[in-house]
C-alpha cells in the first residue's frame, strides 16, 4: 500500500468524491453504518456521538433505508443533516422494493440536488403486509436505472452517483444455489456497480473464499468487508437474524460461553474477535472495512484503539 497523507484535514476526506476515487486515493476505505433513529431521544443520542464518529475520520458513513414510509423520510433527513454538517460523508442506502419509478426518481433528484455523491443500491425486503408495487424487481434493475439517471445530467457531478451494491459471502436465503446467486451478483456489477459492501460475517475464511469466487466469476470491483462486533449475547442473536445464514464459529462461541452472565467480558471477547478479523483482513489487503455500528460509537472506538489507529488514515 502506498504512503498516505495522514495530515489531511477531516473536511478533505469528505470532498465530493465517488467511493472508487477515495479507494484510489487512500488505497482502502474505512466506513461506518448508521440507521435513522426512530425517536427524538434516539436522534439526540446519535447527535451526541457524531463528533466521536467524525474524530475517527471514516471515508464515508452509510445510512440504512427502511421498508415503511416514515422510516424512509428519516433516512433522507439524517443524510441531509450529515451532508450539511460536513464532517461525515453520507452514503444513503436506497431499496427499490415497494417503490414506483417516479418515487425513485424523486429520491435520486433530491439527493443529486443536495450533492450526495454515492448510493448503495439494494432491493430490500418486502414488508410483512406485502407493501406496494415495485417498479424494479431486483437490485440489478435499480442499478441500471441509476446508471440511466447518471446519464441525464441531473447530478452536479457529470458522472452522476457512484453506486454500491450488497454482497453475501455466506449466501442469500432466497437463492440457496450459490452458483446462480453469484450470477445475480455479477449482473449487478455488469449493470454498473462501482463497489460491493458485504453482509456482516464472523468467519473470515468465508469472506476470503467468496472473494476468490467473485474473482473467478469475473467480478473485479472493490469488495468492502462488513464487520459487526458482538457486544452481548442478545446482539449475537440479532446478528443471526439480520444476516440469515451467518456462521458463528465454534472457537468464538466457546470463548463467549466461558463468560456466561459476565456482560463486560462477553463484550470484550466480541470486540477482541472483531479486532482479530480486522487485523487479518487488513493484512490480506482488503479494499475496505465497513463497521455496522448500530449508532453506537464506543465499540467502534475500542476496535480502533486495539488496532492502534487514532483515525481511519492509520488503517490505509
Ligand atoms: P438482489 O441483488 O436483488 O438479490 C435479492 C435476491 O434475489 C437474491 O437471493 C438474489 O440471488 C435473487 N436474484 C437477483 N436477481 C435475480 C434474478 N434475475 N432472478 C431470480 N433471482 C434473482 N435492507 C433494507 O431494507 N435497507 C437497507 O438499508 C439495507 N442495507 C443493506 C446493506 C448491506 C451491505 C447488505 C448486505 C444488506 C442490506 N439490506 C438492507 C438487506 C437487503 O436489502 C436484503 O438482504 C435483500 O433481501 C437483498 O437485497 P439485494 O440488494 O442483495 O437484492
Amino acid at each position: 500500500m502506498e504512503a498516505r497523507d495522514h495530515d489531511m484535514a477531516p473536511q478533505d476526506y469528505h470532498a465530493d468524491m465517488h467511493i472508487r476515487d477515495i479507494m484510489q486515493r487512500d488505497g482502502r476505505t474505512i466506513s461506518f453504518e448508521f440507521f435513522p433513529p426512530a425517536t427524538d431521544a434516539a436522534a439526540a443520542e446519535l447527535e451526541t456521538r457524531l463528533g466521536q464518529f467524525a474524530s475517527l475520520s471514516p471515508s464515508f458513513v452509510s445510512v440504512t433505508y427502511g421498508a415503511g414510509g416514515s422510516t424512509r423520510l428519516r433516512t433522507h433527513d439524517l443524510v441531509i443533516r450529515l451532508q450539511n454538517l460536513g464532517t461525515l460523508d453520507p452514503v444513503p442506502h436506497l431499496t427499490c422494493v415497494s417503490h414506483e419509478q417516479a418515487e425513485i426518481d424523486d429520491i435520486l433528484r433530491r439527493y443529486a440536488d443536495h450533492g450526495i455523491s454515492n448510493l448503495l443500491a439494494l432491493r430490500g425486503d418486502a414488508p410483512a403486509d406485502g407493501g406496494g408495487p415495485s417498479a424494479f424487481r431486483y437490485a440489478a434493475d435499480l442499478v441500471s436505472h441509476i446508471v440511466a439517471f447518471n446519464g441525464s445530467g441531473d447530478h452536479p457531478d457529470a458522472r452522476g452517483f457512484g453506486i454500491g451494491v450488497a454482497g453475501f459471502p455466506e449466501g442469500h436465503p432466497e437463492t440457496p444455489n450459490q452458483l446462480i446467486h453469484m450470477d445475480h451478483l455479477k449482473a449487478k456489477v455488469d449493470a454498473g456497480a462501482d463497489w460491493i459492501t458485504t453482509q456482516l460475517f464472523a468467519d473470515n475464511s468465508h469472506f476470503i473464499d467468496w472473494q476468490e469466487r467473485c474473482e473467478l466469476a469475473g467480478i473485479t470491483i472493490p469488495i468492502v468487508a462488513g464487520i459487526m462486533p458482538i457486544t452481548s449475547l442478545a446482539t449475537m442473536k440479532r446478528m443471526a437474524d439480520l444476516a440469515a445464514g451467518m456462521t458463528f464459529p465454534a472457537r468464538l462461541q466457546r470463548r463467549l460461553m466461558r463468560f456466561r452472565d459476565d456482560a463486560p467480558s462477553i463484550e470484550q471477547v466480541g470486540i477482541q474477535w472483531a479486532v482479530e478479523q480486522c487485523n487479518d483482513l487488513l493484512d490480506g489487503g482488503v479494499a475496505g472495512i465497513h463497521f455496522y455500528t448500530l449508532n453506537r460509537s464506543d465499540a467502534t472506538q475500542r476496535i480502533f484503539e486495539a488496532l492502534g489507529a487514532e483515525s481511519s488514515a492509520d488503517l490505509y
